[in-house]
């Protein structure tokens, strides 16, 4: 899969490097995800404290707002689905993204 271009503003302003370089990872990673496993990715994302609206999080990463507060409500029932192995290795590079710099 091809690795989205983040949209935000703050992207297309091209002014913050640290933010452009986060946004690419984290699309890099959304492009190696199964389906589902993008949207828990981000409504992961979405659930972080100052985190940025589902809105802002769909520029970034090509997702809907729809599909995102989706992913949040598969989270919230304990991701009943298949396929959680991978959302778990997610988690686990989402948490050394976030150590390096919050969207
Ligand atoms: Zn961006």
């Amino acid at each position: 899969m091809e690795v989205h271009q983040c949209e935000c503003a703050i992207c297309q302003a091209g002014q913050d490097a640290e933010v452009m370089a986060y946004h690419r990872q984290i699309n890099l990673m959304l492009s190696r995800l199964e389906e589902a496993e993008r949207r828990w990715y981000m409504a992961s994302l979405s659930s972080a404290p100052g985190a940025p609206s589902d809105v802002v999080l769909g520029q970034i990463s090509g997702l809907s707002d729809k599909t995102i507060a989706r992913g949040r409500h598969e989270l919230e029932e304990g991701l009943k689905e298949r396929g959680a192995v991978g959302f778990l290795v997610a988690l686990e590079l989402n948490f050394c993204l976030n150590r390096m710099k919050r969207i």
